[in-house]
């Protein structure tokens, strides 16, 4: 039976680079990266690609919270990571604090100034509902105290433009973030696996294959094969393969994920709803 102090973890999003649609996508869903932490009555959001409208739409139909505030940690601020966020209809009801975080920035202004660039015309209608919404900065290695109980974490990951993964420590459990990230600097993955140690779920960079790497070094992705790896150092206990290829199809990842889990059982390729108690 279901304690309730249970931690659960929800994918949202769990595409890459860019949503994508068709018959042959449904089982993994198109929406870019969105991933929720819940329990204890609180709420903490990874990511803001377009998963985060389906989520915001849940805590709109009542079906989640409601929350007086809630934290969102970003990894980055590459489009498909972002461009949930002016569609996140709880920014508009105000009866809710909306705390994003970024690693990214030294000052808050500049965070701000960021977005806004995006949420600007002639990109985007001009978005006004920032009344709700603190910009805050964090550093890699500092902890900071999530509203909804406990701390989180980031670390450097190896990105374009750079990216923080995140580490959560909540209700005596955990959830590590490590996507987008490119293996092969043997500094920053060492920081990766001692951020994870341990970890109950670590999610995973698998946007590609072994076999496709060579042709896409530079792009800041991982293969399942490398993640599986990372999560193997980390002593993971479960693992979560994400940022699935905009081009691949249901039938490829399930078949990637046949071939994961003939290694590891404690392996799962990310879709949109899949639901995972800590
Ligand atoms: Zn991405
Ligand atoms: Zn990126």
């Amino acid at each position: 039976m279901r304690d309730m102090a249970d931690i659960t973890f929800r994918v949202w999003g769990a595409r890459g680079s860019i949503f994508t649609g068709g018959t042959d996508k449904t089982h993994f869903g198109g929406d870019t990266t969105c991933f929720s932490v819940s329990g204890g009555g609180g709420l903490t959001i990874i990511d803001a690609g377009s998963g985060l409208r389906a989520l915001g739409h849940a805590m709109g139909a009542g079906e989640i919270g409601p929350f007086t505030e809630i934290d969102l940690l970003l990894t980055h601020l590459h489009f498909d990571h972002i461009c949930g966020l002016p569609f996140f209809e709880p920014i508009f009801c105000n009866t809710m604090t909306l705390r994003i975080w970024s690693a990214a920035f030294n000052r808050d202004e500049a965070f701000r100034e960021t977005l806004a660039r995006v949420m600007s015309p002639p990109i985007f209608p001009n978005f006004r509902h920032w009344d709700g919404v603190r910009l805050c900065t964090a550093q890699p290695g500092i902890a900071l105290p999530l509203a909804m109980g406990g701390m989180a974490t980031p670390f450097s990951l190896n990105h374009p433009d750079g990216a923080f993964g995140w580490r959560i420590d909540t209700g005596g459990k955990s959830v590590t973030i490590a996507s987008d990230h490119e293996t092969g600097d043997a500094e920053i993955d060492d920081q990766i696996i001692a951020a994870a140690k341990h970890t109950d779920l670590l999610v995973c960079d698998a946007t590609y294959t072994d076999a496709e790497i060579d042709s896409r070094r530079g792009w800041g992705h991982s293969t399942w094969q490398q993640g599986l790896a990372l999560g193997a150092e980390a002593q993971a206990q479960h693992m979560l393969m994400t940022h699935h290829d905009p081009h691949r199809i249901d039938d490829d990842v399930m078949q990637m994920e046949r071939e994961a889990r003939a290694q590891n059982a404690a392996v799962t390729f990310a879709r949109s709803g899949w639901t995972h108690i800590l």
